[in-house]
């Protein structure tokens, strides 16, 4: 008899992810090592009296890497979380905030509990509990560790969060920097709720943009008309699914809850599901679709696009081997685990990574924590146009890194042709040739484009992308200069 398959922890499916990376690298000894642990995990264990007893809730806060401060990363409230969890959630935060540059080291919180099990008041005493625990430690600080919304976690939790900061300290002016993710009366920024499912949908319009990676994935044409399947319609997969499905003309052929799923064949009303969703607590009975029991099991339909939204290693070993979609992007963090990650690219499925599909959240978080510092504010049409630049900056770079940790020659450029003078080109001084042809450079102005250096179109985006961030945390972990943090200084 077969022994059953055993399936890696969540930390340790990113441990061996990461490894694969470093692998196609030349680090020095032990350095590979210091980047993939965990610098520091808290663990508290605190009471709150409620309903007449004393409830003990524990919490975690995992800082993975301090090479840039402050560290930045979510809170999440679920029955789920534990050490292992926060730990692996934490390193993806360093490598997501390396891949789109924001001068963040990664970090993670979360709170075992089931918000569903408490009223709003009792939620409200038990954060900001939480809140001060982490606070007194520095585990909350404007310049030192900076939570955001996660699973379970939203405006909400954030304002409750920056209020509890300011009571302790009164006269901190920055205040408000100590979290991300606030409504806008608490200092909150324009377009962050819905950014990480944004950022989803310009990961997938930049991936539609270029034939050779649809060809990859037996795709064609572009977004409008592709069948997707949603799993978890929060706020990641209802902006994710509203945006694709309104705008880009996508049919969000499934969505899957935890109560099981809802299909439509037709394409299914995102913005009316959401709101059943809200009044009823589930999809079930949902007028417009038909509902499954076994919702999982719609992971594994026929469709163009899948979209795992809720939690990790939702494909695992157990059901890596009958995923039908030929098109998976990562917009929760971790919904493949590293076993079923070799299934699917032996099948030629194509994945969008989460440190690159949902790292829109934190990229409008540092637009946040920017406007809460500098004490201006910002308007949503600048996040939305400086937030884009950075999703196709980031995607850009990881080609780049991709394609060379894979060891491909480029191509060196021809000698630069004579064309019309670039009036700006003085100003700038001498730059280094382009390495490659005018006709493989992006499309539209990049921060390598403007200085001229190299920037392949974006090739099929696969897990080798961790290659790409683990080299620019090393470079940061190793001091080496970093040319530009802030996208206001491009
Ligand atoms: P959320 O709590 O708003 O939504 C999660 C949704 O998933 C809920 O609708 C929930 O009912 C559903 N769900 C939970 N367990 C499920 C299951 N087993 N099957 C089907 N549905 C299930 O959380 P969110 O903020 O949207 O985060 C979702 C994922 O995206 C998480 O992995 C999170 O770490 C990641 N993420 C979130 C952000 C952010 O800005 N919120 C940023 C980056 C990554």
């Amino acid at each position: 008899m077969n022994a059953p398959l055993r399936e890696p922890s969540f930390r340790e499916s990113v441990d061996l992810m990461f490894n694969r990376a470093v692998r196609l690298m030349d680090l020095s000894p032990g350095l590979e090592e210091k980047i993939r642990v965990c610098n520091s995990t808290y663990t508290v264990r605190f009471g709150v009296r409620l309903r007449g007893a004393i409830h003990t809730f524990t919490g975690y806060r995992s800082v993975h890497s301090e090479h840039m401060e402050p560290v930045k990363g979510g809170i999440r409230f679920a029955p789920s979380v534990d050490q292992d969890e926060v730990e692996a959630l934490a390193a993806l935060m360093t490598y997501k905030c390396s891949l789109v540059e924001v001068p963040f080291g990664g970090s993670k919180g979360g709170l075992r509990i089931d918000p569903r099990e408490w009223n709003e008041h009792e939620m409200e005493q038990i954060t900001r509990r939480f809140a001060y625990e982490l606070a007194k430690r520095d585990l909350i600080n404007p310049s030192q560790n900076v939570p955001a919304p996660d699973m379970g976690t939203g405006e909400r939790e954030m304002a409750w969060i920056v209020d509890q900061y300011r009571r302790m300290n009164t006269t901190d002016i920055n205040a408000s920097a100590c979290v991300t993710g606030k409504p806008l009366n608490a200092g909150g920024i324009a377009g962050r709720v819905e950014a990480t499912g944004r950022g989803v949908q310009y990961a997938l319009r930049e991936f539609f943009r270029h034939p050779d990676d649809m060809k990859k994935a037996g795709l064609t044409g572009g977004i409008e008309g592709k069948r997707v399947v949603v799993q978890g319609l929060g706020n990641v997969g209802f902006h994710a699914a509203k945006f694709l499905s309104e705008e880009d003309g996508a049919k969000v052929v499934a969505v899957v809850e935890r109560d099981g799923g809802v299909v439509n064949p037709a394409g299914l009303p995102i913005e009316y599901l959401k709101s059943h969703i809200a009044a009823t607590g589930g999809v079930r009975d949902f007028a417009q679709g038909g509902f499954v029991d076994d919702g999982a099991s719609l992971l594994e339909a026929e469709c163009d696009i899948l979209i795992p939204a809720a939690m990790e290693s939702v494909i695992n070993l157990g059901n890596a081997d009958r995923i039908r979609a030929p098109l998976i992007i990562e917009a929760a963090n971790g919904p493949i685990t590293a076993g079923a990650d070799d299934i699917l690219r032996q099948k030629g499925i194509v994945i969008i990574p989460d440190m690159y599909a949902n790292a829109g959240g934190v990229t409008v978080s540092y637009f946040e924590w920017v406007k809460n510092l500098s004490h201006i504010r910002f308007g949503i049409q600048y996040v939305l146009a400086v937030f884009a630049a950075v999703l196709v900056v980031g995607a850009l770079v990881t080609a780049l890194c991709a394609i060379e940790t894979k060891g491909r020659v480029l191509r060196k450029s021809p000698r630069r042709r004579s064309k019309p003078a670039d009036p700006e080109a003085p100003a700038r001084g001498r730059q280094p040739p382009c390495r490659f042809p005018s006709q493989d450079r992006p499309r539209i102005g990049t921060v390598a484009q403007r200085r001229g250096r190299e920037c392949p179109r974006a090739p099929v985006p696969n897990k080798d992308i961790f290659a790409a961030s683990t080299r620019q945390a090393i470079s940061h972990a190793a001091g080496a200069p970093v040319a530009s943090h802030s996208p206001f200084e491009r």
